[in-house]
């Protein structure tokens, strides 16, 4: 076996990390793999065996130098001062084949030294899960984290349902870097690592800028742009916790997260969030309230800090900006207009506020658009939203290729909250049947296909799933 390690962080002062070897599992079993992100990455063995052995944690590969990353973070908007992986392990960076350097990690893989009360192991429905998630919101096109494999432990882990069977995900992503990994060294007043840090994520995530307000200015950029694309495709990501909010604009952590089905702009599916905190559309605002953490402890490392705090601020600020910016021109497209015109944008609103009213598929409406008959996701207010349909309509004849534009912008298929959970009790059961066809249909979402209509409608009455428990 051989994997072309090449790691920066094992190299950074002991303070950032936790030097730790996976707890070794009894019977690992390969269920999922991801052969071209493999070969992406430079990893060359297909023997099942080793593969479950890697995978699994029970070997360390040659070059690999395993490690916990400590981070603190605001969860639900309360400090806690140290958080850290506490389930998941480092086992190093590759640079793939096309020259990006990322992150190997496993999770699932034992107690380290920041597990607190936690058994360092996960379950296998988090962990499909965010395999598909991830995998799908890649497909999307949308920056995040990627899912290389994932192997049952033949262990059961202990939650309040009972015992459940373990599994540990192979995480892929450009860094793990937080804001969370920032507000520990500034909690710390650790400012020699605060430092550290900084010249580390610039010249790993953003060489060209310079600074810590350099810094700030690249991340506000990148998380304004991917939480306009969350927005984009009904996504809700449910734990927007300073610590699972990436210094790349990576999306991560996916918990209780969900597209939603039908349009509601309170959409909240995590059993956790009481007060709504993380709601569809909250998520641009606890942004803000993320990157002004960010902010605060970046600011610390500088000389004269008021001032800095004054631009820091405007920066903050400023990404509201950018946010709508990001979210204008992403709506616009999806219905069809590549040109804005002054109040076009009046088009997406009354749009929005058609579905909230009629409860409409989100993803279905959108996608309709680009066909003949778009009302049949309307149910009650058809009146109106014929209207609306008119007035739209007079308004593309002046763009170029507007189905065109809209197919390769409005998915077909999303990962239904529904179809995960049908797929993981499936597997619970041994039946991956389920959880393979999603996978397979969620690697081309602007294509239409015809035998997957059971995948795009929305869920029965039933069906639907009301909350989404933590990933844990
Ligand atoms: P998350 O909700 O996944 O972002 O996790 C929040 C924090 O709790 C992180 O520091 C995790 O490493 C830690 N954590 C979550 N689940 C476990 C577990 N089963 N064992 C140990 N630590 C955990
Ligand atoms: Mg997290």
């Amino acid at each position: 076996m051989h994997i072309p390690f090449n790691n920066s962080y094992a190299r950074l002062p002991s303070a950032f990390y936790q030097r730790v070897n996976p707890t070794p599992v009894k019977t690992p079993h390969l269920i999922a793999y991801n052969y071209h992100l493999a070969s992406i990455l430079g990893i060359k063995t297909s023997e099942t065996s080793e593969l479950n052995e890697l995978f699994s944690g029970n070997i360390i590969p040659s070059g690999a130098t395993p490690l916990a990353q400590i981070y603190a973070g605001h969860q639900f908007g309360h400090w806690t001062p140290q958080l850290g992986d506490g389930r998941a392990i480092l086992l190093g960076e590759v640079v793939g084949t096309d020259g990006v350097r990322r992150d190997i990690q496993l999770k699932g893989t034992g107690r380290t030294a920041f597990s607190r009360t936690g058994d360092g192991r996960a379950w296998l429905g988090p962990i499909l899960r965010e395999f598909i998630v991830s995998e799908a919101m890649h497909a999307l096109g949308i920056p995040t984290t990627r899912a290389l494999a994932v192997v049952t432990t033949s262990e059961p882990v202990f939650r309040e349902e009972g015992p459940l069977p373990g599994a540990i995900l192979t995480r892929v992503a450009s860094s793990h870097i937080r804001i969370g990994t920032f507000q520990i060294f500034a909690a710390r007043n650790d400012i020699r690592n605060l430092k550290k840090l900084t010249e580390y994520t610039i010249s790993r995530h953003y060489p060209d800028v310079t600074g810590p307000l350099g810094l700030l200015k690249a991340v506000c950029n990148s998380q304004a742009k991917l939480i306009a694309n969350w927005m984009s495709v009904g996504f809700i990501h449910g734990v927007m916790n300073t610590d699972n909010c990436t210094i790349s604009g990576e999306t991560i952590d996916y918990g209780p997260c969900a597209f939603m089905d039908a349009y509601d702009p309170n959409a909240l599916y995590s059993s956790i969030d009481q007060f709504g905190r993380y709601a569809y559309s909250n998520q641009p605002n606890i942004l803000t309230w993320n990157l002004a953490q960010l902010a605060t402890a970046l600011i610390l490392q500088m000389k004269k800090k008021e001032k800095a705090a004054e631009e820091a601020i405007e920066i903050v600020k400023h990404t509201t900006e950018l946010y709508q910016l990001n979210w204008k021109q992403l709506f616009l497209k999806k219905i069809g207009i590549s040109t804005p015109k002054y109040n076009d944008i009046e088009l997406v609103n009354s749009l929005l506020k058609l579905m909230a009213e009629n409860q409409s598929d989100f993803t279905n409406t959108f996608r309709a658009l680009s066909y003949d008959k778009p009302n049949k996701q309307f149910k009650k207010k058809s009146e109106a939203f014929n209207r609306w349909i008119e007035k739209w309509k007079a308004r593309l004849s002046n763009e170029k290729n507007p189905n065109t534009l809209m197919r390769s912008t409005n998915p077909a298929i999303i990962p239904r909250n529904h179809r995960i959970e049908q797929l993981i009790s499936a597997a619970i059961d041994g039946d991956y049947s389920q959880f393979n066809r999603l996978h397979e249909a969620l690697k081309m979402p602007y294509e239409e296909k015809t035998d997957l209509t059971d995948l795009q409608r929305p869920p029965k009455p039933e069906e639907v799933v009301h909350a989404t428990f933590c990933g844990t």
